[in-house]
């Protein structure tokens, strides 16, 4: 562990008039939710790659198995927010926003009013027919709409989708206005998510907590556990 990086990292928090966030899947592994591409994340010993199976393509071609691949690996209804959704939470209600690629509502259950969530997220569930919105028990039981037959779809980004370009806008904004972005948990490499970064301000700082190195210049990085570093880490 890196105590004095994590002092640094305490002390451009304080000093911050905004900071953005930006979270990946590190972030909730600790909630019991598997990283998506890690070892023993959700597309190990699947035989089909992840850009074919969360695809449109597969959601109205493949309904069936689309709807068992996001039930059986993509929903934990019962996961509850860690301490790093928690202590991001504190930070960002004080004086940031989250921009988060995760999809399983955490930040918002764990009490984060200034949540962006990139690619949606997996409760917000409705038919692809007649619009209406359903709940997570609806979609439980199957993946037809028993009113009118169409098919149910979670509101997540699916490959082959565009970012809404209101998300787009408003993460840009927050980039924008931020003198200090933390990465948290998500090796960034999925675009355009990772992109997000070209448009922080200049002067900016910019730390990664994580346990790789990300591949992006000119950023401090502290290489360890999320939690281990959030555990130390308080809003003053
Ligand atoms: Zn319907």
């Amino acid at each position: 562990m890196d105590t004095d990086k994590i002092k640094a990292l305490q002390e451009d928090i304080n000093n911050a008039k905004h900071i953005a966030f930006l979270t990946g899947a590190g972030v909730s592994t600790h909630s019991g939710i598997p990283d998506y591409r890690s070892k023993g994340g959700i597309y190990n010993g699947v035989a089909e790659s992840p850009e074919t199976i969360l695809s449109d393509d597969t959601l109205f071609n493949r309904p069936q198995f689309f709807y068992n691949f996001v039930m059986n690996n993509m929903y934990f209804p019962d996961a509850k927010p860690n301490l790093i959704h928690k202590k991001i939470a504190e930070i960002s209600n004080k004086k940031g926003t989250l921009i988060t690629q995760n999809i399983d509502t955490l930040d918002t259950r764990a009490g984060n009013k200034h949540v962006i969530e990139f690619h949606g997220n997996l409760y917000n569930i409705y038919c692809t027919k007649c619009h209406k919105h359903l709940t997570y028990d609806d979609y439980a039981q199957g993946y037809l709409h028993k009113d009118c037959g169409g098919i149910i779809r979670p509101g997540i980004v699916l490959y082959g989708e565009a970012i809404n370009p209101a998300t787009l806008e408003k993460s840009v904004a927050a980039m924008e206005k931020s003198d200090l972005v933390i990465i948290v948990g998500t090796s960034f490499v999925v675009y355009p998510f990772a992109q997000l970064l070209a448009y922080r301000k200049p002067n900016a700082k910019v730390w990664s907590v994580n346990k790789t190195e990300i591949a992006a210049s000119g950023i401090n990085s502290i290489i360890d556990d999320a939690r281990n570093v959030f555990l130390k880490i308080n809003l003053k």
